[in-house]
């Protein structure tokens, strides 16, 4: 077991079972043996591979679509430039270079990240120089924000329930033997259809941060790209865990494995509605990126000499790797154009939001 592994088995001994979000926030934030406080996972020697690592045409398209969204509202200055989980702070960089393009963007942008890893904070500060550091988005300054938050949201835990013939039930981690093992605690009261065996997943501390930032876009204006993996629903089982570019079991190796889960855009989504800001619809990776002209980009770095461009851009957009899986989706002031690739969202396309906080819970 690992060092985490034991000090959780610790707990449950004394505490009894451990609700999978309490398990997950250990795992993936505890300070000494947390995931992401003790490493570095990104890239090729590391755990898994993002999209602003694969290919700077990635940070690009983000940068060029957050800096026309602020040419459409009227170049506000001073405003925040934030981004959400910078992992080593690739993502800003590349913003940043694309975006110094655009007269007085930069001059303008007050940087602000919100990182909860010491050891990452670290990193992005070599990266970018002297950054403003939050530790949650409610510590975001009261002023225009443009904002992006790449594979964030898929690493804040998430709770499970299973129905059963009775009602739903929720699964926590126990002990088996010494080992710790998932079982279904007391039945839930959780108003919601499902079918016998069904899971349906639910990330309490999604929607608060989406309030923060909508909030702020609807008062002061701004953008926020959200771009992750998910869909439109929490159901079924997606908690999953990756260790050297492979999956294994989620209680394998707690704290030595990157734990993540897809999101649910639709809780996000009205949050930020209700914060009083608009929501565009969620639109597949691939084709988002595609909209912005990364084809074209793409070309353009290939005919430089950049031999790796055509294979990233397939590896960004293809149906077949992040092109579909991944979607992105704009938050922006009731009155504004959306960000550049961004439909607003329409409820008839969609469907009605599922519970975004059942009772009870
Ligand atoms: N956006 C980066 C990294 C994604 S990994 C990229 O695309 O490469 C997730 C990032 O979110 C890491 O930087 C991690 O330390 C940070 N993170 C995870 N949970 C967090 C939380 N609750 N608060 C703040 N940062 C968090």
């Amino acid at each position: 077991m690992t060092p985490l592994g034991r000090i959780i088995a610790g707990r449950i001994a004394q505490d009894g079972p451990m609700r999978l979000d309490d398990y997950m926030r250990l795992c993936l934030m505890h300070p000494q043996h947390g995931y992401y406080p003790t490493r570095d996972p990104f890239g090729a020697g590391g755990d898994f591979v993002t999209a602003p690592e694969i290919s700077q045409m990635f940070g690009e398209m983000v940068g060029l679509a957050l800096a026309q969204a602020w040419l459409d509202q009227g170049s506000p200055a001073p405003f925040a430039l934030a981004e959400l989980g910078p992992g080593r702070g690739t993502l800003m960089a590349d913003i940043l270079r694309a975006a110094r393009q655009v007269p007085g963007f930069c001059a303008a942008a007050q940087v602000a990240l919100v990182e909860a890893s010491p050891h990452l904070r670290a990193l992005q500060r070599q990266r970018l120089g002297q950054v403003a550091h939050l530790d949650h988005a409610g510590q975001l300054p009261e002023m225009p924000l443009f904002l992006v938050a790449n594979e964030f949201f898929d690493a804040l835990p998430i709770r499970q329930f299973q129905r059963m013939a009775g009602g739903w039930a929720e699964r926590v981690v126990s002990l088996r033997d010494g080992a710790l093992a998932l079982a279904l605690a007391q039945p839930a009261p959780l108003p919601r259809a499902g079918a016998e065996g069904e899971i349906w997943e639910t990330c309490p501390e999604g929607p608060p941060v989406m309030a923060e930032i909508a909030g702020r876009i609807a008062r002061h204006g701004g953008a926020a790209l959200i771009i992750d993996y998910g869909n439109w629903d929490g159901r079924g089982d997606s908690l999953q865990a990756l260790r050297a570019h492979a999956f294994e079991g989620v209680l394998d190796h707690p704290g030595e494995a990157d734990l993540t889960a897809h999101v649910d855009f639709a809780p996000l989504a009205a949050a930020a509605l209700a914060a009083g800001a608009a929501v565009s619809a969620p639109v597949p990776q691939g084709e988002w990126l595609l909209s912005l002209g990364i084809a074209q980009r793409a070309r353009r770095l290939a005919d430089a000499g950049d031999g790796g461009a055509p294979d990233a851009l397939e590896r960004l957009t293809g149906p077949a790797a992040m092109g579909q899986l991944f979607k992105a989706m704009a938050i922006f002031p009731r009155h504004a154009v959306p960000p550049p690739g961004f439909v607003p969202l329409s409820p008839r396309e969609t469907g009605p939001f599922p519970d975004a906080s059942p009772v009870g819970l």
